[in-house]
Order: structure tokens, then sequence, then C-alpha cells
């Protein structure tokens, strides 16, 4: 059973849950660990991947003497907890490689402007240059290393329209051989199973943005169709957005992502 709760802003917080004890218990979405694939949710991930073998070992391999800190960050929709991405970015990373990371697999509609906001101080995807309103806003040309830290959580924010929020958290770090600044993904939420909102049966495929004031959301191909013929015309397909992995789904013109596919694949099945 799926339940809907309307969130902040005309996103749509969601959640599988069942009845305990006439409580409602949120059933947390799990990803599979890159390294050896099983499965857990966000936290147990964590913890999970300090003591994976098989990760240990692979980074056990790592000999090289150009050593360098590893940042494991994990990625969280403000307002959508249950999307989440574990991340692992070296220290030499810039706040422009992370930017376009994020764009890339959760939020590139229209080319919108992002900002990251840490300790109060905001880094800007087009910093507007001109000084005479006051300081210059700073551009994201920074290191990690030379912004955060382990412990510090930090805002991301794409589009200031219809603005979608994400956390970043510096989990911990390691050390390990330099390498080049690819973003390597360690975990990734799982694809929540959403259903119709029409007949409450099949796996939604669409998502109507302006049916989250109406309770009625989400479509699967088969009532989409019966609908239609009803219709006799395609009217309603034009602003139905496809059901993807990520906390923009359904905001402006969000399609998915074309770079990640919606379920994570880890390097051993
Ligand atoms: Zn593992
Ligand atoms: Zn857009
Ligand atoms: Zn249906």
């Amino acid at each position: 059973m799926v339940y809907f709760v309307i969130g902040k802003r005309s996103m749509l917080l969601y959640a599988k849950t069942r009845w305990i004890g006439g409580r409602r218990m949120v059933l947390q979405t799990k990803g599979l660990c890159k390294y050896c694939g099983k499965e857990y949710t966000k936290g147990g991930m964590l913890r999970h991947l300090q003591t994976c073998k098989k990760r240990s070992a692979k980074l056990a391999e790592e000999k090289g003497k150009r050593r360098c800190r590893y940042f494991q960050v994990v990625i969280t929709g403000k307002y959508q907890k249950d999307y989440w991405l574990i991340v692992e970015a070296s220290e030499n990373t810039t706040l422009k490689e992370l930017d376009v990371f994020i764009r890339d697999i959760w939020v590139e509609c229209c080319g919108h402007l992002s900002a990251f906001t840490i300790h109060e101080e905001q880094y800007e995807s087009n910093p507007d240059t001109d000084a005479f309103w006051g300081i210059p806003s700073r551009n994201m040309n920074y290191r990690l290393k030379d912004v955060v830290d382990v412990g510090d959580n930090f805002l991301y924010e794409y589009d200031f329209g219809s603005t979608t929020e994400l956390v970043l958290s510096i989990h911990s770090c390691r050390d390990g051989e330099k390498k080049n600044n690819e973003i390597v993904i360690l975990s990734r939420n799982n694809p929540p199973k959403i259903l119709c909102s029409n007949c409450e049966q099949n796996e939604a495929k669409w998502v109507n943005p302006e049916g989250y004031y109406e309770g009625e959301p989400f479509w699967c191909d088969e009532c989409l169709e019966a609908e239609n013929d009803e219709e006799g015309e395609d009217y309603e397909l034009e602003f139905l957005l496809p059901v993807c992995n990520s906390p923009r789904m359904g905001v402006c013109g969000y399609e998915g992502s074309d770079s990640y596919p919606d379920q994570f694949e880890p390097d051993e099945q």
C-alpha cells in the first residue's frame, strides 16, 4: 500500500508504509553495496561500507605512493529522504565537479542555476561578478578540502524557481591512492515502487505535477491508455513526466537522468 502526504513545496513525500500495532511504520528505501551487492538502508549501508570485506580487499590494492584523502559524502533529498546517494570524492574534487555530478544523476532539466551553501557562504554556478551591490558571490572553483571537512553538513539548491534542495554531509574520509577526480557511487537508493493513483495496482510510469494537489499524481500505462481512449486525444500526456529515481521527479521538466540508470548496478551481483 502507498500513502500520500502533500509535502512542503509542490513535491510530494511518500513512503511505503505498513501498520504495526496501530502505528504507521515507514519502510525506508534500501540500496546495494557497490562492492558486494548486499542490500541495506542508508544507515545500514554507512555502517556496512566500513566493514565490507570486498571493499577492504579492493582498497588494499591501492598501493601507489601519491596519496590523497577521499571523502565519503552522503547526499539526501531535504524533503524526500527516501532518495539518497553515498559517494566517494577525492579531497581535490571541486564544487563544480560535484555540481556536474548532481545535475547528471538527479536534477538537470533546463540548465537552471545552482548553489552550495557551506558555513553560511554561497558558492554559485553562475556567480554575480558585479561588486556594486556588495561582495560578489563565490564561484564553484573550490576544492572540497578547502571548504569542507568530516562532520560538515551543507546545502545544495538547484533551480531558484521550483527549487530542489539537497543536504550533503561529509560522513568520513580515508587515505587512498591519488587518481583522477571521478566521483564514485558506493550506493544509491533502489527506485521506490510507486503505485498508480488511479487503479492502485500497477506500478506508476508517469507523474502529473498538477495532480499532486488533487491527490492523483501517478499513472500506469494501462490507465493512461484507457483515459486517452475516453478523451479521444492525448491531451493529458503533455502534462505528464516520467517516474524516475530522483528527488526532482515531477518538477519543472525533469525527465530523469541520461547518464545513470534508475537502478544502481553494483560491481558484483
Ligand atoms: Zn559490501
Ligand atoms: Zn527546468
Ligand atoms: Zn493504473
